[in-house]
This record gives structure tokens, C-alpha cells and sequence, in this order.
């Protein structure tokens, strides 16, 4: 991979260099700490900017909840932006990892895609095989005659195929590390609301305008005043909105039951006094909520949430850590990490900003994964998430200039833990007024 040369210098702010060559290094405001604004953070830092992270701590953020699943080539198989974005995303980590040099989860444990039907992997055998020469990282594909053999607690009535190249990755682990390792070189992490002025300049609100932790009241879904639907666009969104433009995608990430949800929008009323950040220019990666972080600046963009339950369960003294990622056509997905533990997932809803965790969700996650690994029947339930997938209703991520200041950096759905990274490089080098590392037309504002 091709990384930033640490030793480049410091990225001076073209505004702010006179002729008297006096350097001053370019401020940049990131808002939203999730796995594409710690990206971001990173990459600007490598870069020499001078970058402050604003994070507002709300309720429902997708990375904390992600399940880590990266295997971007079974899916968007009539959708080369979103196919080029994640396939990036991919690439991208093995040099990350080596750059970070800490544990974030990273292991490439290979997905096995299972069905009842054989004649159900023909369509995706065939993808893989298009896609292998351009992607040969994935490894060759094989027929796995017994996969309980790979993943003990499946049903033994299902075929499969094993994509050896798939990883799984723990994103909270991953924003932890990037945001770190952008702290030691140099970055600011604080704890607020930011809110853009019509101009792009950012104020930050916390009680006591210190950035200090703002109280937990008010957090956004739980209860909070409706605001303005998202203009322009249809809700729920239609099309290749709705199912993140994945035409016959292998992972489900359309809702599959009725649409429940109310508007899209909730505004998380702003409290404390409020105190302008400086910055040459601002990165708006605040997932789901970007629509409303973005609307003082005149524009409307159709980014909702897309809600999903996941859970976490322990086998007790079960080497889970090398299981493969197992991929249902349709269904929920498993995955193991170390600790004995499986992740099962996940519920694709649209419900607006309502980060619960439900009965109805959890249920419909338990059946359907005991349905694929009934060996899992006693496993210890440990954990349960919830995560609003930020989803850009036009088609895949929205990545590009908003303003001549302002960036925005969202949408990547439920391919996030795969692109994030990636993401946050592409919007820091847009940032810095650099080539991004690949053509971000199809993702740019106002070109759909
Ligand atoms: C259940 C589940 C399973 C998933 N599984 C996978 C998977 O296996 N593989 C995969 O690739 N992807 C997966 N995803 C998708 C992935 O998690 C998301 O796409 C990704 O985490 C989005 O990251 P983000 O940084 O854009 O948004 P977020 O992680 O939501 O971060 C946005 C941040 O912005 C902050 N913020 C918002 N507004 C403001 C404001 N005004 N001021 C300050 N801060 C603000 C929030 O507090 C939040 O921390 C999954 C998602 C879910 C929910």
C-alpha cells in the first residue's frame, strides 16, 4: 500500500503562507469519531495537519456496534462504485495493521458462504471467479464438502464455499487505534456537539464551552424533537437506495420486513455555550446524523439511519478465534473472535434514530442464527448492540467537497468497518486539497 511518507513535512495552510514564507500548518476539524472521522484523523495527522477531532458521544453510533465482517467481493454485483470503495477498503488494511502495529482485531479467518440449496452458490461461485483477477487477494475459492468442520456449531444439512481472504476486524478496536495513534502525532480529541455556521466555521458546544464530557441527557433517538424530514429525497428511500444499490448482493443489507420507522431526522438540541473551533478546513464524517451537521450550510442530504441488533455470545472454553466468517444467503451472518466468542447478526431496519435494542429484533437474530448453527443452543448470550448504519439514499458513500471548506465523508451503510479507513484517507486528502487515492466522482455531492 502506498502510505503517507511521515517524514513529509507539515501541510501549510495556503491561506496562511506569506511571501515572507512564514509556515503555518493547516488546522483541520474532523466531526464524528467513528471509524471514518478516526480514518480521517489519522491520515491528516500522518500528513503534519494540525487536527481536532469533535465528538458528541451519541447513542447509536454504527462502529461501536459493527460486526467486522471484510469480504467485499461477494457483494454489489451490478454496482462498480460501491464494489471499487469496499474492494479498497480491503486492500487497505494489511498496510494499516503493519502502520499501527497493535492488535485491532485483524485476522484473516477466510467467509464460508453456506445454503441449503447448492444450486444457491452458483450465482456468487461464479461473481468470485469474474472478480479473481482483479482481486486476487481473495484467494482461491473452494467447495467445502463438511463446513462443520470449520465452524462446529453449523448445521450439517448446508453447502458451502470458502473465500479464504476474508478478514474480520473488531471496529471499536480500530477507531481506538487510529484515533491514538492520530493523538500521538499531534491531534486533539474533545467531547461536544459541533454545529457548522452557514459558513463553515464550527462551533463546539459543551456545558462549560471546556469540550469536556456534555450529561448523557438528550441523546439522539431517545425521544428527541422530531426535526425536518431529508429534502428532496423520498422516505423511506426507493431503489438502489434501499438496498445500498446491491442488485443481487450475497449479505442482505435491505430491510427484509415492513418499514416501521418515523421521519428520518432528530435534532439533538445543543446546550452549553458554544465556542468556535478554528480550521482552514472541516471533515464531516458524523454518520448518520451528517444530514443535520450539515443543513446550516444550505444543503439537504439524504442520509438516514438503518438500525441493527447484533449479539454477542460465549462458548466457554471454545478456541473460537480462526473460525471462518460464516455468510447464510439469506440470514444472519457469524462470525467468532478470540475470547470464545461468536458474533451474530444482525437486524436491518429502518426505524429512524431509535437505538434500542428490542425483543422482536434479538428474536428474530437468535432464530434465524440457531437455524444456521444450532450448536450454538447453549451458548452463553453476552452482549447485545445496537448501531445506526449511516445509508446515503442515492446510491453508495457520499465522499467529496461540500463547500470550499467543508468535506463530508459518510454513507458507507453496512460495508463501514470495510471502507472506513479507506474513507477517512480519501476525505483527509480532499481535505489537504491532495489527489485522492481513488476518482471520488461517483461519490461526490450533487453528482447524482
Ligand atoms: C449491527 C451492525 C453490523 C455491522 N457490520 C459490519 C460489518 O460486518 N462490516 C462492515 O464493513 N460494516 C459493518 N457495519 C457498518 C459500519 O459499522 C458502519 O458503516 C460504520 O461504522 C460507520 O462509521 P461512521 O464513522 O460513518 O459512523 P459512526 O460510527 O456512526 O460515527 C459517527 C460519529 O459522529 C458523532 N457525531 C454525530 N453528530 C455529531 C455532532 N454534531 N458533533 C459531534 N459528533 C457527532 C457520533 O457521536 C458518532 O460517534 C455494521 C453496522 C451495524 C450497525
Amino acid at each position: 500500500m502506498a502510505g503517507y511518507p511521515h517524514d513529509k513535512g507539515r501541510i501549510r495552510s495556503s491561506a496562511q503562507v506569506t511571501s515572507a514564507a512564514i509556515i503555518v500548518t493547516m488546522r483541520v476539524v474532523v466531526i464524528g469519531s467513528g471509524i471514518v472521522g478516526a480514518g480521517a484523523a489519522y491520515h491528516l495527522s500522518r500528513r503534519g495537519a494540525a487536527v481536532t477531532v469533535v465528538d458528541g458521544g451519541y447513542q447509536g453510533d454504527a462502529t461501536r456496534a459493527g460486526a467486522g465482517i471484510v469480504c467485499p467481493w461477494v457483494d454489489h454485483p451490478e454496482d462498480d462504485d460501491w464494489y471499487r470503495l469496499t474492494n479498497e477498503g480491503a486492500r487497505h488494511y494489511p498496510g494499516l495493521v503493519e502502520e499501527l502495529g497493535e492488535d485491532i482485531g485483524y485476522a484473516k479467518v477466510g467467509a464460508l458462504l453456506v445454503a441449503e440449496d447448492p444450486a444457491d452458490l452458483e450465482q456468487v461461485r461464479a461473481l468470485l471467479r469474474r472478480r479473481r483477477p482483479g482481486a486476487p487477494e481473495m484467494g482461491e475459492i473452494t467447495d467445502v464438502s463438511t463446513p462443520s468442520e470449520l465452524f462446529p456449531p453449523l448445521s450439517d444439512t448446508l453447502s458451502a464455499i470458502l473465500v479464504p481472504g476474508a478478514a474480520r476486524v473488531d471496529g471499536r478496536a480500530v477507531r481506538d487505534a487510529l484515533l491514538r495513534a492520530a493523538v500521538s502525532m499531534g491531534a486533539e480529541v474533545r467531547t461536544g456537539i459541533a454545529a457548522l455556521t452557514p459558513d463553515g466555521q464550527v462551533l463546539l458546544h459543551s456545558p462549560d464551552g471546556s469540550g469536556q464530557p456534555l450529561a448523557p441527557e438528550g441523546t439522539a433517538g431517545s425521544g428527541a424533537t422530531p426535526a425536518v424530514t431529508a429534502g428532496g429525497a423520498a422516505y423511506p428511500p426507493t431503489s438502489r437506495a434501499h438496498g445500498g444499490g446491491q442488485g443481487a448482493s450475497w449479505r442482505q443489507a435491505a430491510p427484509s420486513g415492513p418499514v416501521t420507522g418515523g421521519p428520518p431526522g432528530v435534532q439533538r438540541p445543543l446546550s452549553g455555550a458554544a465556542v468556535p473551533l478554528d480550521a482552514d478546513a472541516v471533515i464531516v464524517a458524523a454518520g448518520a446524523w451528517t444530514g443535520e451537521v450539515c443543513r446550516p450550510l444550505g444543503v439537504e442530504l439524504p442520509v438516514f439511519p438503518r438500525r441493527g441488533q447484533i449479539l454477542h455470545a460465549t462458548l466457554e472454553g471454545v478456541d473460537t478465534a480462526w473460525w471462518p466468517i460464516i455468510l447464510p444467503r439469506m440470514g444472519p451472518y457469524l462470525l467468532g473472535f478470540p475470547d470464545s466468542r461468536v458474533v451474530i447478526g444482525a437486524t436491518v431496519e429502518d426505524v429512524g434514530f431509535a437505538p434500542r435494542v428490542t425483543m422482536g429484533g434479538l428474536d428474530e437474530v437468535i432464530r434465524a442464527g440457531l437455524r444456521v448453527a444450532p450448536g450454538l443452543f447453549n451458548a452463553t448470550v453476552t452482549e447485545t448492540r445496537v448501531g445506526l448504519r449511516p445509508v446515503y439514499a442515492p446510491g453508495p458513500a457520499l465522499i467529496g467537497p461540500l463547500t470550499g471548506r467543508v468535506v463530508v465523508a459518510t454513507g458507507l451503510s453496512a460495508y463501514g468497518l470495510t471502507a472506513g479507513p479507506f474513507t477517512g484517507r480519501i476525505a483527509a486528502a480532499l481535505a489537504l486539497g491532495d489527489t485522492p487515492p481513488i476518482d471520488i466522482t461517483p461519490y461526490a455531492p450533487n453528482t447524482r
